[in-house]
């Protein structure tokens, strides 16, 4: 959809209103009270406002979501998350406020409130995992960084299936065993396939999963092992790392630790929709955008 037509679509608050009731709850008509959970509610018309039948309080369609608290209007919400689901490489705060006319303060706290229901969900992966750490932030981007700048980066696990080509990263405090494997044991099936390089904190995992390694260290990057049917390497772990990598230095030119799960929210969620269609996506985000606060104040503080 072009952004034309979808500004067409959603082309003022009501119709934004209506879209968002409906996927919520399917209709005003059947508005879940966020106070008490009931479902008979008193609909005010023209404006976004229901009153709840059993406890009476009041709610409006953004209570209980990431716009609750927000007073910009939903059609720029609407056009942020389009924006930003459907650009390959991500938008900075700069741009954003320019397209839909905010400051670049309000366009900044948007896009993390945005990222933050970004994430990757809980189903452990089955089948063939590929499994690696990186490091993020500081000045430059570089993996496996044991150079200068290693105290400012952040550890970052990150796990892609093959088979559902869908993938998961977030910061660990450290990238040594014990912050690593229980990541794995809570991503992936006991019994299923991991393919890690030979990094020694990787060393446990045959004792419940079928581990496989890669020796990077010897200039190997794919090899063939007659006992499996698949190659092994971690190339396609390395290639969302290089993604990330590229977002977060040529857009965003920075990621703080406070800030770097979020980041790896938004480039695991558009690797996981690279297939869909951009108004996919934008379905998609709303799923998740209930029962979620992000306070400024925990942002910049
Ligand atoms: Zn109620």
């Amino acid at each position: 959809m072009s952004l034309m037509k979808f500004q067409m679509k959603f082309k003022d608050e009501q119709t934004c209103r209506d879209w968002l009731a409906e996927k919520r709850w399917g209709g005003h008509d059947k508005a879940v009270c966020p106070h008490c959970n009931h479902n008979v509610c008193y609909v005010h018309t023209g404006i976004d406002r229901y009153t709840c039948q059993s406890c009476a309080k009041q709610f409006s369609i953004r209570t209980n979501t990431i716009f609750e608290g927000s007073r910009l209007p939903l059609v720029k919400w609407y056009i942020a998350i389009y924006l930003f689901t459907s650009m390959k490489k991500g938008i900075s705060s700069i741009q954003l406020g320019k397209y839909i006319e905010v400051t670049q303060k309000t366009a900044w706290f948007m896009l993390h409130r945005i990222r933050e229901v970004m994430n990757s969900g809980n189903s452990p992966f089955d089948g063939i995992t590929e499994v690696d750490e990186a490091y993020f932030g500081g000045k430059e981007g570089n993996k496996h960084t044991i150079n200068k700048f290693k105290n400012e980066k952040t550890a970052v696990i990150g796990l892609v299936n093959r088979d559902t080509k869908q993938v998961k990263a977030v910061a660990i405090p450290n990238a040594d065993k014990e912050n690593l494997l229980p990541k794995i044991g809570c991503n992936v099936k006991i019994g299923a396939t991991i393919v890690t390089d030979t990094y020694h904190a990787y060393k446990n995992l045959k004792n419940n999963f079928k581990h496989f390694t890669i020796k990077h260290s010897a200039n190997e990057y794919v090899r063939l092992d007659s006992k499996v049917a698949f190659k092994i390497h971690t190339n396609t772990i390395e290639g969302f790392w290089s993604q990330v990598k590229r977002g977060i230095y040529g857009i965003y030119h920075w990621a703080s630790k406070k800030h770097i799960n979020r980041y790896l929210n938004e480039y695991a969620f558009r690797y996981n929709g690279k297939e869909n269609d951009d108004f996919m996506n934008f379905i998609n985000w709303f799923g998740n955008c209930e029962g979620k606060k992000v306070v400024y104040s925990n942002l910049i503080g």
